[in-house]
């Protein structure tokens, strides 16, 4: 079926578009979060305003950009307003823009034709790299691929038109594998029974014997794993929970009684908040600039802008529970379900090893470079 039909005409930047759906966003996001299923209606409005298109390579029909910054400016801006609206769909666009990079870096003519219809039908896309052992692995040879394994924490299973996966080749470097994502049978959200993220529905997907077409492989072995875009990516999920703490924040200050805003400390406290929100804002900003700019030293910024955001994201959710009080903790407000989900989504893999790095990278050499102007 196609909706590209009954849309309403889009107008506006990405950005001016996503501010208009933060708001309803928010009010099918706490629905979603009580009773959690695929958030189709929250999918929906993404689709209506555009956005799963915006960020499309411009021959699968993304919209025009001046350069690479302008767009990666304007994808940060979407991704932390999505942030804001909902955690849980801004993980799934996430998961979608992240695609569309790897069609726009990796796919041929014929490919971008498809995924231009597949668009235009409303199709949502995800990646799915992560994967319980043995991993998913390409069987057969050149005349008729199949794979075997399952994909674990695969945000959208069931829900998703098409998924990214990483699958190993028994010759080579893993491959990627575009494949459909959306069978009910290969799903299971049994273990999906989480405190945060619920609308995610990040469980398991059975890739077992899925047959693989020749043009369902997207790029070459090795792909995926190419340097520097690949670890300064983190830079677009750190986006998306820096749109939930600065939700956060506007929460605790429209929470704060009149007392606490004529208390110097309940005010010391907020100003502390207000200071780790925008000081990973400006971390994340400046790692977007070294993302669009294909910088060599993204991947070290990408590993320390993780660990400031998720510094930033439990200092607020501190400050704003201390300032709120028990009032932050009832079932059914926002202030509870962005904290909730907050502290699911800044679980990513490897924390203390991409800090490590990072250091490694600093000490090794100066990584802040020459400063020339990024944006
Ligand atoms: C809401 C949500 C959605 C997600 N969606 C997707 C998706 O769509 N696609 C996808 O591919 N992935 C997805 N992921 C998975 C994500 O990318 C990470 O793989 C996952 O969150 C890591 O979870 P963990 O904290 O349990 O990791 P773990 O790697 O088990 O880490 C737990 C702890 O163990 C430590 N640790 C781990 N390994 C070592 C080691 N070798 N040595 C020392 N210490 C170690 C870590 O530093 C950390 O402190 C999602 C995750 C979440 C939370």
């Amino acid at each position: 079926m196609s909706f590209a039909e009954n849309k309403p005409a889009e107008s506006g930047t990405p950005e001016q578009r996503a501010q208009m759906i933060v708001e309803p966003l928010s009010k099918l996001g706490a629905r979603y979060d009580a009773a959690p299923v695929f958030p189709v209606e929250s999918v929906k409005l993404l689709r209506d305003a555009g956005l799963l298109r915006s960020f499309a390579p411009p021959d699968a029909g993304g919209d025009a950009f001046p350069d690479r910054h302008a767009r990666y400016a304007s994808m940060m801006d979407v991704l932390r307003i999505v942030g804001r609206g909902d955690l849980s769909v801004g993980r799934l666009y996430e998961g979608h823009v992240n695609a569309l990079l790897l069609f726009d870096w990796f796919a041929t003519t014929g490919q971008l034709a498809v995924l231009r219809q597949q668009l235009k039908e409303g199709a949502l896309f995800g990646v799915w790299a992560t994967e319980p052992p043995p991993g998913v692995r390409l069987v057969g040879a050149d005349d008729g691929w199949t794979m075997e394994g399952a994909k674990s924490f695969a945000t959208g299973a069931g829900g998703l038109s098409y998924a990214i996966v990483t699958a190993q080749s028994s010759h080579g470097p893993r491959r990627l594998v575009i494949a459909k994502a959306d069978e009910a049978a290969r799903t299971d959200l049994s273990q999906w029974r989480m405190r945060g993220m619920r609308a995610t529905g990040s469980g398991i997907y059975d890739l077992g014997g899925m047959a693989v077409a020749p043009d369902a492989l997207l790029g070459q072995g090795g792909d995926y794993d190419r340097e520097p875009d690949f670890t300064t990516g983190a830079w677009r999920f750190t986006a998306v929970q820096l749109g939930g703490i600065e939700a956060l924040l506007a929460e605790t200050r429209a929470a704060m009684t009149m007392v606490a805003r004529e208390d110097p400390l309940q005010r010391a406290k907020f100003a502390d908040a207000v200071v780790a929100a925008r000081s990973a804002y400006l971390w994340v900003r400046e790692c977007a600039a070294r993302a669009a700019a294909g910088h060599q030293d993204g991947p070290a910024f990408a590993r320390m802008t993780r660990g400031v955001v998720e510094r930033a994201a439990l200092d607020v959710m501190e400050y704003a529970s201390r300032i709120i009080g028990t009032r932050s903790a009832i079932d059914g407000q926002r202030i509870d379900k962005i904290i909730r989900d907050l502290s699911v989504y800044l679980r990513q893999a490897g924390p203390d090893y991409a800090k490590d790095q990072a250091a490694i990278a600093w000490i090794d050499h100066d990584v802040w470079g020459s400063g020339d102007a990024l944006w």
